[in-house]
């Protein structure tokens, strides 16, 4: 108790001097508290982290301890994933939702064409990792892909998460693909009470005309992405009891 006062103490003169520190001091704190804390399996640092100073997100994500980091976003896990030990892990929960809708519709991944659109840490890239690991050969594109049609035209299995409404037109994909649209963005629609409504960043009503599999937006990765962060849950306490078994 003295101890904690002190502390107290210290991160109020500490926030007098820089408001900066505070934040950092706090959430750390708050990590590492949650770290040590034997009973509790998982945690997540939503994102994006709001605050009215800059704050490294790289290093409080990094802050999280790699066996409870159940979102997969720390270094070592990237780390992992980016090197296919898929067993030893945490899977990011979006790209893994997507992956388990692409099990699910039977298609075979291994041997196909895959096209990730995205390079973020969150999606497109664990996203072509896992494509890559399950044996897909993968292109991966950004805001600076010269010929983004062209490129999703060879797509087998299209994964997208880019962030622009209805983006990605029907007439650019592949007869038969499979499309997995991770996208959610608001439109403004007068017909809503809220005025406005959610749709993916594919167009969907084009893109369906041409594809075997599509996810709806809303309906689609979104729910999977929240049971993926269940399943690596559950997945981080099965795994902390097996390495505390007697014996
Ligand atoms: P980011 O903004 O972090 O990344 C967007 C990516 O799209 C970047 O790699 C960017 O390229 C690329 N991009 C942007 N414009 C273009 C373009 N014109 N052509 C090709 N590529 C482009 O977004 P997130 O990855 O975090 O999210 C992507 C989407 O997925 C969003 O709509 C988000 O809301 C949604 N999302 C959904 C989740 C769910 O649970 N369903 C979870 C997380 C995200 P560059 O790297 O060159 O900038």
């Amino acid at each position: 108790e003295d101890s904690n006062l002190y502390i107290s103490m210290k991160l109020k003169a500490a926030a007098e001097v820089c408001p900066t520190i505070i934040g950092y001091v706090t959430v750390l704190h708050a990590i590492t508290e949650v770290n040590e804390n034997s009973s509790i399996h998982g945690l997540i640092v939503q994102l994006p982290l709001d605050s009215i100073n800059k704050i490294d997100t790289e290093k409080v994500t990094n802050a999280v301890a790699p066996e409870k980091d159940v979102d997969g976003l720390t270094s070592i896990n990237a780390g992992k994933l980016s090197r296919g030990d898929l067993g030893e892990c945490f899977i990011p929960c979006t790209p893994n939702g997507c992956m388990e809708l692409i099990r699910q519709t039977g298609v075979t991944v291994a041997g196909k064409r895959a096209v990730v659109i995205g390079r973020s840490k969150i999606v497109g890239a664990p996203m072509h990792d896992l494509l890559l690991w399950n044996h897909a050969t993968v292109t991966t594109c950004h805001s600076k892909t010269a010929d983004l049609p062209e490129e999703v035209g060879k797509a087998d299995i299209l994964v997208v998460g880019i962030g622009k409404a209805e983006m990605v037109k029907g007439e650019w994909i592949k007869k038969g693909a499979v499309v997995i649209d991770c996208g959610i963005n608001h439109v403004p629609d007068e017909s809503k009470a809220s005025g406005k409504r959610v749709v993916g960043d594919v167009h969907f009503d084009s893109a369906k005309e041409h594809a075997s599999f599509i996810t709806p937006v809303p309906g689609g990765v979104g729910p999977m992405t929240v049971a993926m962060l269940m399943a690596n849950t559950v997945l981080s306490a099965k795994r902390f009891l097996d390495s505390h078994q007697p014996g």
